[in-house]
């Protein structure tokens, strides 16, 4: 049996009326690793992104979780499951505190109920384990985008993410703030969390991913060790081979 806690199989997606964005594309995301996805503009990464956060529905194949197979139908069930997106654009209300945006996509039934006291022990424990230097009470908008980041992680943690999906994170940090997110990315696979991340730069992902699966022309090409390939290999599958 497979030890993976997100399996993905065969999973197509047709934008109507003919465009295939995904076509049977497979992996396999297990806990406590950095899962790269990696392909060209167009391959199919965002759309495989939200069929795994419940944002698309596959039009084939499945989605296996923690060994059981499940229908997402929107991001809050996905929510539920333990399965958080992290957007590029953050997804945060700026004018809201870090603990009302902390709590704001919550699913229903879910922690929706719990008291003032309880929701600020969630948010300073979350806020903690993110290694925010900021309290609960500020304004997202007087925030970096580096930190703005941080409570967007921390807010997947408040859910008890067990898997987090971050699209190309690196887009709006500089050099150090990218490297405090990353510290935040080891501790957390460090507890179990798997990660799933997207990013075009090879260093990047050399330097946080375990393994990358790459996305050509909506199917998957493969699944590799990051550490044991080479650059040119990863090129060679993004672009294919030259006839
Ligand atoms: P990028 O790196 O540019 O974000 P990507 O690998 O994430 O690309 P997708 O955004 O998943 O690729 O797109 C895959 C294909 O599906 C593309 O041809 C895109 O135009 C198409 N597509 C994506 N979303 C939709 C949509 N909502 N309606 C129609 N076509 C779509």
């Amino acid at each position: 049996m497979s030890n993976d806690v997100l399996t993905v199989q065969n999973v197509s997606k047709t934008f109507l009326p003919t465009i295939i964005a995904l076509e049977s594309a497979s992996l396999g995301v297990k806990a406590g690793e950095v899962h790269c996805l990696l392909g060209a503009n167009g391959a199919g990464k965002s759309t495989l992104l939200k069929i795994i956060a419940g944002a698309f529905r596959p039009t084939e194949g499945r989605l296996v979780l923690e060994g059981r197979p499940v229908e997402l139908r929107n991001p809050a069930e996905a929510s539920r499951l333990g399965i958080s997106m992290i957007y590029q654009e953050l997804d945060l209300v700026p004018q809201l505190t870090v603990e009302q945006n902390l709590f704001l996509g919550h699913a229903p039934g879910k922690f929706g109920l719990i008291n003032r006291k309880d929701r600020r022990k969630r948010a300073s424990e979350a806020l903690k384990r993110v290694g925010a230097n900021f309290t609960p009470d500020v304004r997202v908008e007087t925030l970096s985008v580096a930190n703005q980041q941080l409570t967007a992680i921390a807010r997947s943690l408040t859910m008890d993410a067990k898997i987090i999906i971050m699209d190309e994170p690196s887009a709006s940090l500089n050099e150090t703030e990218l490297k405090s997110v990353f510290e935040v990315i080891r501790d957390l696979v460090k507890h179990g969390v798997a990660i799933v991340y997207v990013s075009h730069r090879l260093g990047e992902l050399r330097e946080i991913g375990d393994r990358v699966t790459v996305l050509r022309g909506g199917r998957t090409i493969g699944t590799y060790e990051i550490a044991d390939t080479s650059d040119e290999a990863l090129v060679t599958a993004i672009i294919g081979k030259e006839r």
